[in-house]
């Protein structure tokens, strides 16, 4: 049997093909001291490399492809403003001056400056910026050697094969995509960055997280990637190649049929409708979520809109931006969250003081903030109704764990009314108002909840998160984080319930609703409405009209008293293959 490593399950798809191991992303460097005669040519070299290094990565964002949602592609423009960074352009050339050094080792002690700074912050969306300095000191570095960038090497370099890394950046993985690489393995990293992100939505088949990678993998060695399995096969024997290859052909012929079902309606065998709904970003999404034939969006992330930028939209910006997007989905559902800013999506400038926390995932985040910054909701407020006047707007407010807070942000929702009816500025007085059920308590009073709203949505990402107590970008914790730990589905099941019983309908927005290995066991809960990353649609509805829910919902009342992890992935994957 072949050598099998195992790492993070990032994106899914079988690769397999020869393995192109990448240096690590800092060449060796080594100090010198410069003459002084000579500085001047020695700063001059430092500025260009930098130069250099803008021109490399404006190339890469002018091929960014159309469907890559604009949040990765500003990850590009984050590295462009950090060349024109005096911390990165400037303070270099004053250490080459006073050391009269090399210009690489004063990046190198710049550099080791910066990010010791970003380590001491508590803060895990600022620390994730300690990545983007890296890889953009590498870039500068290999400009100054003389080095070429993984991108670069030869148009064809990645064609067919299976990059094994230490870690690869966004601007990194579009441009291996654009040659045509097979798969991705990185030493580092997990489900959550920005790298995992975009290889899911380029589809490629992608592993973080595996130990010692490097000490293993050789380069040009047969490998095989199961992205599902977060699992990677090196020297694989012929039975086994032949078992995969045969797994990569079942997986193509499936996408062709997948397409075929585009249009048919999503309902079960035995006639039940489900609601198979869009996640959205931003408003470039939506021609994904409507190729996918979507039935409407499920969930849409306002905060994207604030997130890289010193002052949040004014109201005529927020409406423009919502109006285009309930125009563009016609007159299909569009539920527009309030907004999440906190923990990981921290704005910049000066309305960034509130989300700064010692705990942020646990702070003053999402439903809180906006509470606390009441002119800042009531704007988002009176932005989403006027957009309500246009489709069917449905309003979703995240992080709710108290009625209070409920009760509060229902207030400020009529007097954004009262400021509109005054304006003569026309509104849906029907706008129906739901709430994301991700907190436990919530979940634990999910049928007061339920009495006092129109919908609820289930977001398991921060579900899982707050009731495993597991940091969802923690890599480290990453083996904890457990969709079909037994409390979860317990706390999902009752919110289910609690939706039945008030007459109102529940959908879930978590990444769990686009996984179908979880599919038929929520259909079986009684889920009726899923929203998720476009991509997953026809997947999840080709099992939705595989699946009887009658049938379904006997043998997962089985499932949900089992007490073991175990007992239940063993009965979920019978489920799932029943022969
Ligand atoms: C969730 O928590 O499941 C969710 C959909 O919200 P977000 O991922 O934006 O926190
Ligand atoms: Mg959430």
């Amino acid at each position: 049997m072949g050598l099998v490593l195992s790492g993070i399950s990032v994106a899914r798809g079988i690769a397999i093909g020869k393995s192109l191991v990448l240096q690590a992303d800092f060449p060796e460097i080594r100090e010198y001291t410069v003459p002084r005669p000579l500085l001047a040519e020695e700063i001059s070299r430092f500025k260009l490399a930098v130069k250099k290094a803008k021109r490399q990565l404006k190339a890469i964002r002018n091929r960014i492809p159309e469907h890559i949602p604009a949040e990765i592609a500003g990850f590009i423009d984050t590295h462009l403003l950090m060349l024109e960074d005096t911390a990165l352009a400037e303070a270099p050339l004053a250490i080459i001056r006073e050391r009269r050094c090399n210009a690489e080792w004063a990046l190198k002690i710049q550099r080791d400056t910066l990010v010791e700074v970003f380590e001491e912050m508590n803060d895990p969306y600022l620390r994730t910026r300690k990545d983007d300095v890296n890889h953009v000191v590498g870039r500068i570095l290999r400009n100054l050697m003389g080095q070429s960038h993984k991108e670069e090497d030869s148009e064809t370099r990645f064609h067919g094969r299976i990059v094994v890394a230490e870690d690869v950046s966004p601007a990194e993985v579009l441009a291996m995509h654009h040659q045509g690489v097979a798969g991705v393995v990185t030493q580092y990293g997990g489900a959550n960055s920005h790298t995992a992100i975009l290889a899911r939505s380029l589809g490629i088949p992608c592993v973080a997280g595996v130990p010692s990678l490097l000490d293993y993998v050789l380069n040009d060695e047969l490998l095989v990637v199961d992205g599902q399995q977060g699992l990677l096969m090196a020297a694989p024997e012929a039975p086994e190649l032949e078992h995969f290859r045969r797994r990569q052909r079942e997986e193509k012929h499936n996408r062709a049929q997948l397409r075929r079902i585009r249009a048919l309606p999503a309902v079960t065998r035995d006639g039940e409708a489900v609601q198979l709904l869009a996640n959205v970003e931003i408003p470039e999404d939506i021609p994904a979520a409507r190729r996918m034939a979507a039935a409407g969006i499920g969930l849409y992330r306002t905060e994207m809109l604030f997130l890289n930028r010193s002052e949040p939209p004014d109201e005529e910006e927020q409406f423009e931006t919502y109006a285009h997007i309930v125009r563009a989905m016609k007159q299909a559902p569009v539920t527009i969250r309030t907004l999440d800013l906190g923990a990981d999506k921290a704005p910049g400038g000066a309305f960034r003081r509130h989300v700064v926390a010692a705990n942020p995932a646990m702070g003053l985040r999402a439903i809180r903030c906006c509470l606390r910054e009441p002119e800042l909701f009531a704007v988002q407020l009176r932005a989403i109704l006027r957009a309500s006047a246009l489709g069917r707007v449905r309003l979703m407010i995240p992080m709710l764990s108290t009625l209070q807070e409920l009760n509060q942000a229902l207030r400020l929702l009529e007097e954004a009314k009262e400021t509109l009816r005054h304006r003569r500025q026309a509104f849906d007085p029907e706008l129906a108002v739901g709430g994301m059920i991700e907190v436990p308590a919530a979940a634990l009073q999910a049928g007061s909840f339920a009495r006092r709203l129109d919908f609820l949505s289930l977001g398991t990402n921060d579900l899982i998160q707050y009731t495993l107590a597991v940091d969802r970008l923690d890599e480290q914790v990453n083996y904890l984080y457990d969709p079909l730990h037994p409390a979860v589905l317990k706390l999902i099941q009752r919110v289910i319930q609690a939706g039945r019983r008030a007459g109102i309908p529940v959908s879930m927005c978590g990444e769990m609703a686009g996984d179908v290995r979880y599919t038929r066991l929520l259909l079986g809960m009684g889920l009726r409405a899923f929203s998720m990353y476009p991509a997953s649609l026809l997947e999840v509805k080709q099992i939705v009209h595989d699946s009887d829910t009658r049938l379904l919902e006997r043998q997962v009342k089985r499932i949900l008293r089992a007490e073991r992890r175990e007992d239940i992935l063993v009965q979920v994957e019978r489920l799932n293959d029943p022969d």
